[in-house]
């Protein structure tokens, strides 16, 4: 596996790169949005680990960025603990974030539920699930409306498909969590609505997945 760290705090880095490296894994460190940008092309990473306060460029910037190329999970590693970064990175594409100062038991129990939901296991790839003129292929990881491809970010591909298996059913947030998101912690929660946004707006119409106010969510096909 290959980990990109993006992230210009020497000591954070360090204990990162300590924490992370096995046979199996090598981390990549890049001190600035330049140099990680340009190792996120060169590297291909499995999964980038971003901080948001680098030297040269804001990683909001680079959050987005990374998410236009494709659809390699990341983790947001931010010293800023407001909310309002929070789901600012989340619905520019990030799957996750750790506020400073997080554990290295924290962050690779982050990746590994991470990684556990962004790779296909072969249970789960049955076939083609259709609501109304939406169709979700698990096996391919490719979303249609009406015939038109649309991109989701791994975790808003795993969200959707986990609404669409049980369409019309309202579906509690803590069962989300849980599997979706494989936590219970609460402040996975703003995570869950951050993600539901993104999915309707890319959806073009609100009402595919409905808020059920103090229960979860619903998907079905707007009428
Ligand atoms: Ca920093």
């Amino acid at each position: 596996m290959r980990i990109l760290l993006i992230e210009d705090d020497p000591s954070v880095a360090a204990g990162v790169v300590d924490a992370l490296e096995t046979p199996s894994t090598t981390v990549q460190h890049a001190r600035d949005a330049t140099t990680g940008l340009a190792a996120a092309a060169s590297f291909a990473p499995d999964l980038v680990l971003l901080d948001l306060g680098l030297p040269d460029r804001d990683g909001l910037e680079v959050c987005r960025e990374l998410r236009g190329r494709g659809a390699t999970p990341i983790i947001v590693l931010s010293a800023r603990g407001e909310e309002a970064d929070r789901v600012i990175a989340l619905e520019l594409g990030a799957d996750d974030y750790l506020t400073k100062p997080f554990g290295m038991r924290e962050l690779q129990a982050r990746i590994r539920a991470l990684l556990r939901r962004t790779t296909a296991s072969p249970g789960a790839t049955e076939g083609v699930r259709a609501v109304g003129p939406l169709e979700i292929d698990p096996r391919a990881r490719r979303v249609t409306l009406a015939g038109e491809e649309l991109h989701f970010t791994p975790t808003e591909f795993d969200l959707l498909l986990y609404l669409a298996d049980d369409a019309g059913a309202v579906l509690r947030r803590p069962d989300i969590l849980r599997d979706v998101w494989k936590t219970e912690w609460y402040g996975a929660s703003k995570t869950l609505d951050a993600h539901v946004a993104a999915i309707r707006r890319k959806l073009g119409d609100p009402d595919w997945i409905r808020s059920v106010r103090g229960v979860g969510f619903r998907l079905d096909a707007p009428r």
